[in-house]
């Protein structure tokens, strides 16, 4: 039996600033010493709070090279991070639509 969410949201964002993405597989998210270098505010969840509780990782590729990589907490609240600019995102419901995630300061200048 197959169940179709006709409402239902994508699982990561399709496009990035425009730009479609290719999603891997989740996966376990690796353990790094990244967490013994950040500080609290820098390891909580911008969602619930939770202090190291980016559990999955996620690689996109956009334009044929690696990009993206999201992270998602037990409570489902995904940080993308782009590798070409340094910069994190904190994802919001409208990330998932078909228009994908917009960097705000780009919204509406792109098409
Ligand atoms: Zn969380």
């Amino acid at each position: 039996m197959t169940l179709t969410l006709v409402h239902s949201r994508a699982d990561l964002p399709p496009l990035w600033d425009g730009a479609p993405v290719t999603w891997g597989p989740w996966k376990d998210a690796p353990v790094t010493t990244w967490r013994f270098h950040a500080s609290v505010a820098e390891r909580a969840c911008t969602s619930c709070g939770l202090i190291d509780g980016r559990e999955k990782v996620n690689l996109g590729v956009v334009d044929g090279l690696w990009r993206l990589l999201a992270y998602r907490c037990e409570c489902g609240h995904d940080v993308v991070f782009n590798h070409e600019t340094g910069e994190a995102w904190d994802l919001d419901p409208s990330d998932y639509g078909p228009e994908g995630s917009v960097d705000p300061n780009l919204e509406g200048k792109l098409f």
